[in-house]
């Protein structure tokens, strides 16, 4: 199984939307492996969005980012990169499809709600950086039997 990381970012914060976002996560059938509030700054910021400190809208990325405590979440589940990103939407909640998160809750470009990790490669480097090791935890919830089917359960 896979383990992704989930900001639930500011703008969700500030609508007051973490609970109905995390519940769609949950109801998927995705297992929280971590979960805790979290003031970002500057530092963490400019790796987090290494790929991005070079456009003239980091600035402002930053200054979103920073606005409130965000939640970080560790979501774990067969191909669960994948599965939140697709959960999650196209960035630009305005051109996201209906049934995603941003399609559903956002109408920005830049307050669009979550991030979600893009590859396994990054959700492993992702969660390191926001998660200390003890603060991830593995368990197996009794209703994993019926979520996966035998085979799957182990992968
Ligand atoms: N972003 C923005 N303007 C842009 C592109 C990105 O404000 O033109 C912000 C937006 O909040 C986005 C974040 O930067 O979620 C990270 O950008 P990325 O391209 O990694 O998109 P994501 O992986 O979040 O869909
Ligand atoms: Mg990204």
């Amino acid at each position: 199984m896979e383990t992704t990381l989930v900001i639930l970012k500011p703008s969700a914060v500030q609508r007051a939307l973490a609970g109905k976002v995390l519940s769609r996560f949950e109801l998927k059938g995705l297992r929280i492996a971590g979960i805790k509030m979290m003031q970002l700054d500057e530092k963490i910021l400019r790796e987090h969005y290494a790929h991005l400190v070079d456009r003239p809208f980091f600035p402002s990325l930053l200054r979103s980012m920073m606005a409130t405590p965000v939640i970080v979440i560790a979501l774990s589940g067969l191909d669960a990169v994948k599965v939140v990103r697709s959960m999650t939407g196209a960035t630009n909640s305005r051109e996201a499809a209906p049934g995603t998160i941003r399609g559903d809750f956002g109408m920005s470009g830049q307050e669009n709600i979550v991030h979600a990790s893009d590859t396994p490669e990054n959700a492993a480097v992702e969660v390191a950086r926001f998660f200390r090791p003890e603060e991830i935890f593995d368990y197996s919830p009794l209703v994993m039997p019926a979520v996966y089917a035998s085979d799957e359960i182990n992968r």
